[in-house]
């Protein structure tokens, strides 16, 4: 046996020894007893038993979660992130704890946007094709836009990192045979975003998204989402979203009888992102807790927005919104893993048997007072990775910037030194 450091690969087994505190994933319960995690090919198959293994990580007390899940991320292709001129997002997203992001929709391509003097209106926008400026802005390319994303995503993975990138935007013009085509090609979801002419359209393609397996998504913001529809409630009435993304607003939230609305009213998914409105943020939790439905929570970043880009942003909202509120780190947690796979229908998120072996050691940064991941998230301090495994394999072992040497986990390798 031989300690490796930087070890970076996929091993057919790996036993995770010596777990301080095991995170399910399930808000419902989300601290289990045991001590042990055991993965065979990318899998999770035993918890609370130490089979021999090729490799032990032995964690020495630290977190065991499920790797974060950013719910609301927008991307473009690998690793370059136009709108903010950011480079090695992704792996930096990996190396702070996420390992699976879910698209809100391609919205940030460079010619999305058109200058504010050329924005078609209304009737212009009814009418495909618009401008060459207008990229992907009608039926032809907002479908394009999203079968190409999903493809890419899945064959891009920095640092294995999973991107279900398959969510179209909506715009006039799509057909039933447009979202069956689409589903086929890995399109798991339909998103409103920009205004739209009318309701009668929208509302068929929500039943025709659904016919096809798809979720529907909306933006949640201050403005309408139908342009005869007087208001963002209304537009939301029509649109009976299964998700109501970024309900503390993207920029801006609805107003709180809205969001009141979307709790008491509704069963969608309610989406809180960083880039958002922490006190609408608050209020939300607060009230599903009263309701005890904490499993429609998920958390997300909404990056890249005018806010720039936030790698480690999943987890500064979940510590952010535990020294803000009363629920404990384990349930925030939750919300970042478990509930955001349930919520959009994926695999993962989870410390399960059966489930993918997505896991990240946790410990307090070097320097903190406190000893534990939930102790640090609590405090407001900021926790940090020291392994993260995406489908079985090592994708990031330790930061001795960051975290303190004496609790960096130990990875022993039986069949000797694995090259990274
Ligand atoms: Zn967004």
């Amino acid at each position: 046996m031989r300690i490796v450091a930087g070890y970076s690969g996929r091993v057919s087994s790996v036993l995770f020894r010596n777990i301080g505190t095991l995170l399910s994933g399930y808000v419902e319960k989300p601290l289990m007893h045991a001590d042990s995690v055991f993965v065979r090919d990318g899998v999770i198959t035993e918890i609370g038993t130490q089979p021999e293994a090729d490799t032990i990580v032995d964690v020495r007390g630290a977190t065991l979660t499920p790797g974060l899940w950013d719910a609301h991320h927008h991307p473009y292709f690998g690793e370059y992130t136009p709108r903010a001129e950011g480079f090695n997002v992704v792996s930096r997203t990996v190396r702070s704890g996420t390992t699976t992001l879910v698209s809100a929709g391609p919205a940030h391509q460079p010619g999305i946007y058109l200058p504010s003097a050329r924005l078609p209106n209304v009737q212009a926008h009814s009418r495909a094709p618009q401008s060459p400026q207008a990229l992907a802005r009608d039926a032809v390319g907002t479908q394009a836009l999203a079968i190409v994303s999903a493809a890419a995503w899945q064959q891009e993975r920095p640092m294995g990192v999973k991107c279900y990138a398959g969510t179209v935007i909506a715009e006039t013009g799509l057909q039933p045979e447009h979202f069956r085509r689409m589903a086929a090609a890995g399109v798991q979801r339909l998103k409103f975003l920009r205004p739209l002419p009318s309701s009668a359209e929208c509302q068929q393609m929500c039943e025709w998204a659904r016919q096809a397996g798809m979720l529907v998504l909306t933006h949640t913001g201050g403005r309408a989402l139908i342009q005869d529809t007087r208001s963002i409630r209304a537009s939301l009435e029509i649109l009976q979203p299964d998700v109501a993304c970024h309900v503390n607003g993207g920029p801006t939230p609805p107003p709180l009888a809205d969001v009141d609305w979307l709790v008491d009213e509704t069963n969608c998914v309610l989406d809180l992102v960083f880039h958002g409105n922490m006190r609408i943020a608050q209020h939300v939790l607060r009230r599903v807790g009263e309701r005890g439905e904490l499993h429609r929570v998920v958390i997300g970043t909404d990056s890249p927005s005018a806010g720039g880009v936030n790698p480690g942003g999943v987890l500064r909202t979940v510590t952010l919104l535990a020294n803000l509120t009363d629920m404990p780190p384990e349930v925030l947690l939750c919300m970042a893993t478990g509930n955001t796979a349930r919520g959009f229908r994926l695999p993962g998120g989870r410390i399960e048997v059966g489930q993918p072996a997505d896991l990240v050691v946790w410990d307090p940064i070097d320097g903190s007072v406190t000893t534990d991941m939930l102790g640090c998230v609590a405090y407001g301090d900021m926790a940090v990775p020291g392994l993260v495994m995406i489908d079985g394999a090592i994708r990031m072992h330790g930061d001795p910037r960051a975290i303190d040497a004496r609790r960096m986990p130990l990875v022993e390798a039986a069949w000797g030194f694995a090259v990274p």
